[in-house]
């Protein structure tokens, strides 16, 4: 870290401590130039990944939409707006956590898909089927036969 007085890069951290929010974490430094003190934070970067569609055209990670998006495909199930909310902020978690600056709008189908399937099988065939619109028949019927070997499994 380069001191903000001299420009020197001999500096050493003298303290750090996190802050009463948990949020960041200070450290105080001291130049060994001109001996002077100053302050630093890091903070963790909140910044969400673009989406980069199938067509090449890039939007801003919309959290409405995806909740949205899963809702739809959860229409009339039995599954709690807590179970999706949930659900939905994992998938943001994960987009955040993998600190990309773009993601591709498969990935986070990817994502959806497998929130879907964990709470309930016919919003995850439901979203599947728009979202991958499944061209292939074949693709229809596993998805439709793992879901019969799953309420076998319940049975
Ligand atoms: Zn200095």
């Amino acid at each position: 870290m380069k001191c903000p007085f001299c420009g020197s890069l001999d500096t050493q951290v003298l303290d750090s401590r996190v802050s009463e929010e948990g949020d960041a974490i200070r450290r105080r430094r001291r130049c060994a130039a001109c001996e002077r003190r100053f302050t630093t934070y890091e903070r963790v970067d909140l910044m969400m990944p673009a989406i980069v569609k199938r067509n090449g055209s890039r939007v801003d990670f919309d959290a409405a939409k995806l909740r949205a998006s899963m809702a739809l495909a959860l229409r009339k199930r039995p599954v709690s707006a807590t179970a999706v909310d949930a659900a939905a902020a994992r998938i943001q978690d994960q987009l955040m956590a993998s600190a990309k600056r773009e993601i591709s709008s498969d990935v986070v189908g990817e994502l959806v898909m497998q929130e879907l399937r964990a709470l309930d099988q016919i919003a995850y065939i439901r979203y599947a089927s728009v979202y991958r619109s499944f061209e292939d028949i074949r693709e229809f019927m596993a998805a439709i036969d793992e879901f019969r070997h799953q309420e076998d499994g319940d049975a």
